[in-house]
């Protein structure tokens, strides 16, 4: 079995983590007067839980997995950070990501000075793991697939996934950011069998968290472990760990939001499918359509003079012509049709 140890840099390996004052004591045990804080309660006056354990094991019910497994960030996008901290000593290691994906990956390589090689998925957004094997070399310590793609919207096969991850010697980071949407099942059971799997979700799409920050990667305890050594103490605030709780009690609310989102989106792909303007409409596993259409420049301008806003994505290799509309209400969707078919002749 692949040995985390052996691919984490040996700076992070031999870090001995800060520890806080709430480290040491927490809980209403006593007099407080250890961390320099205004004694004064205003709600917010203490420092908040560094380990997000109220939050943590919630998560731990809701995914099935113990919270050891289970780290929690300022968005995802922390947790991408910290991947790249963890296992790539800058200016020497690289890691590989498929293309057209999420643009964080590349943001994140370039702060910390690696380099990502991408591996462009085929014309109908598969991805050739051929492709993914042959750009791993000696210095690749990750790779970062997203299923569901953004901005594609098509998911791999689990078995693809599983494969790589047993076949190569690296970290295989799946971005499931719109899972919720999917109805294919989440990757989360296979941590056990696969140490070097490690999850990304968020509170940010169905959850309908976005502002405040929140997201999980979720893997074996030892890569947990790595990432809460190297977070911030205090990643997480105490408003944005409260109001996580109170939406996540939200379960079956969420649920309804979701169905309709799903509904919606099939909705949507038959009426703009219908459009002439419409060259093809991509499968979406996600929560946006990823369409091809006539002058996408054109739409996406006329569709800002009318107040709509989507994502043009026609300037990205592989989504030629292409805008990704995310899937609204059922009254803003109706917009979006409306304002297409006064174009479609
Ligand atoms: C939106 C999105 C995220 C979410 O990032 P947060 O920092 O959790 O808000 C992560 N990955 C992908 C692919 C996304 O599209």
């Amino acid at each position: 079995m692949i040995d985390i140890n052996s691919l984490v840099r040996d700076n992070i390996r031999n870090l001995s983590p800060y520890s806080t004052a709430r480290d040491e004591y927490q809980g209403d045990i006593g007099i407080y007067l250890d961390a320099n804080e205004n004694p004064n309660d205003n709600g917010v006056n203490r420092y908040p839980d560094p380990h997000h354990t109220q939050l943590r094991e919630r998560l731990s019910q809701l995914k099935g997995v113990a919270s050891e497994s289970i780290f929690v960030g300022n968005g995802s996008d922390e947790a991408i950070d910290l991947i790249f901290r963890i296992f790539c000593t800058p200016a020497k290691d690289n890691v590989v990501a498929i293309a057209p994906s999420y643009g964080m990956y590349s943001v994140a390589a370039a702060t910390n000075d690696i380099e990502l090689r991408t591996v462009q998925l085929e014309e109908d957004f598969s991805l050739d793991s051929d492709k993914i094997v042959q750009s791993v070399d000696a210095n690749t310590k990750a790779i970062f697939l997203c299923s569901p793609n953004n901005p594609t919207g098509n998911s791999f096969p689990q078995e693809q996934i599983l494969g790589l991850a047993s076949s190569l010697g690296v970290m295989v980071v799946v971005d499931e950011a719109y899972i919720d949407f999917s109805d294919k099942p989440s990757m989360v059971a296979n941590i056990a069998t696969h140490p070097n799997l490690i999850i990304l979700q968020t509170l940010s799409k169905a959850w309908g968290m976005a502002a405040i920050r929140c997201g999980q990667a979720i893997s074996s305890p030892q890569v947990i472990t790595y990432m809460n050594r190297v977070k911030y103490p205090y990643n997480v605030n105490k408003l944005s760990q409260e109001a996580a709780l109170a939406g996540l009690s939200n379960e079956a609310n969420i649920a309804l939001q979701v169905a309709q989102i799903k509904s919606e989106r099939e909705r949507m792909a038959a009426s703009l499918s219908a459009l002439k303007l419409t060259k093809t409409v991509y499968q979406s596993d996600a929560n946006f359509l990823l369409v091809k259409v006539e002058g996408a420049n054109k739409l996406y301008d006329l569709l800002i003079e009318q107040g709509v806003i989507v994502r043009n994505r026609s300037s990205v290799k592989g989504c030629e012509d292409c805008l990704r509309i995310t899937i609204g209400t059922p009254s803003e969707n109706d917009r979006v049709i409306e304002i297409l078919t006064t174009q479609d002749n």
